[in-house]
């Protein structure tokens, strides 16, 4: 089974080939990050600009890499929400004409069910199995009894993990997007300023990182009162801490009550070394598989949506033609 993926939903434009929904073909990611640094974060209309103007090009190269003709393929996937609905329509749009023109099913999926099924282009699932989504909107435990049933455990109750470290570093005067430039700052640094750690009800799963930011924003206000200056490398190693002890902690102890069989890592925030590190080391003393997707699979990307759609596919799910983007699309079972 061969499918051609589509991902527009936020700023980055990608088309994907993959094989059995676990063998990458071709995987082409056209990002915008250059000019989005220019505003400090994702103008919608400039996202979709350049989305129209890339997308085309992206899914021709794709087809290119693969040496693959549109006969060739099985279906087209798309991410159908959630996400900027001016971005998303123009990855549906054009799945739609391709679909049409080429007599295809086309496929909706759901951009965090992608998230989680980068991981099956590297190895299969299996359940029950524990995933953590840290991404740019979400930050999400999901239990998963078999394919496309979604169990939401626990999610943030204000920011997402990706938004705090955006937030963080612009703080610090760091540019978009702030994830990595924190992650490298807090890897050199020696020192680490304590911040706190919400844990919430001493059951809970959920998050909230909204309390960190500000307890950010107040250190260095204070300091700078007194006319001093914070250091950015000590300001990122005790923010990474503080959020990577608290994902790492309440992502074990769900690993455990649920008694899973493997536990996987998925979104741009998966891509943290300070955060693969604790996990890593967590699950080898639990005895439990835990993996992660390589960076260039943490982060937006349209193989992940072949993969997903793949799966979709030989559950026999198939969207319609009239399809819409769906910007505050809930994860749900695909037998629902
Ligand atoms: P969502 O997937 O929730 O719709 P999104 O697609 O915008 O949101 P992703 O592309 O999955 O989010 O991830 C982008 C986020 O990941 C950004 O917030 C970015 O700062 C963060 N990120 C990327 N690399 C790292 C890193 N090394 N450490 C921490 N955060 C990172
Ligand atoms: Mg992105
Ligand atoms: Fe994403």
């Amino acid at each position: 089974v061969y499918v051609l993926g589509i991902e527009t939903s936020c700023d980055e434009t990608a088309a994907s080939i993959v094989k059995n929904g676990r063998e990458i073909v071709s995987n082409v990611v056209a990002s915008q990050i250059q000019s989005q640094q220019r505003f400090g974060g994702v103008v919608p209309e400039i996202a979709s600009r350049h989305h129209v103007e890339q997308i085309t090009l992206v899914i021709e190269e794709a087809l290119k890499v693969a040496k693959m003709m549109p006969a060739d393929l099985d279906a087209v996937a798309v991410t159908e929400g959630p996400g900027l609905v001016g971005a998303l329509l123009i990855g549906i749009n054009a799945a739609k004409a391709f679909a049409f023109a080429n007599g295809l099913p086309i496929i909706g999926v759901h951009h965090i069910a992608g998230h989680i099924y980068a991981n099956q282009l590297m190895q299969p699932m299996e359940f029950p199995l524990l995933a953590l989504i840290v991404s740019g909107g979400h930050t999400e435990l999901v239990v998963m009894e078999k394919h496309g049933s979604f169990k939401l455990i626990g999610e943030t109750r204000d920011d997402a993990a990706g938004e705090a470290y955006d937030k963080v570093a612009r703080v610090l005067g760091l540019p978009y997007p702030g994830g990595p430039q924190i992650d490298k700052l807090a890897l050199e640094s020696e020192e680490a300023i304590e911040f706190p750690r919400a844990w919430l009800e001493a059951d809970s799963y959920d998050f909230s990182f909204s309390g960190l930011k500000s307890a950010v924003i107040n250190y260095k206000h204070n300091i700078e009162q007194k006319g001093g200056s914070v250091i950015p490398s000590h300001v990122a190693a005790g923010f990474q801490q503080s959020v990577v002890d608290v994902l790492t902690a309440k992502t074990v102890r769900a690993a455990k009550e649920y008694g899973v069989k493997q536990v996987i890592a998925a979104g741009g925030v998966a891509a943290n070394k300070g955060l693969r590190t604790s996990l890593e080391a967590i699950f080898k003393d639990a005895g439990i598989p835990f993996y992660v997707p390589p960076i260039s699979l943490c982060t937006d990307n349209a193989a992940m949506i072949a993969a997903a759609g793949t799966a979709m596919f030989i559950e026999g799910k198939r969207g319609a033609m009239d399809m819409n983007g769906k910007p505050g699309m809930q994860l749900t079972s695909w037998s629902e």
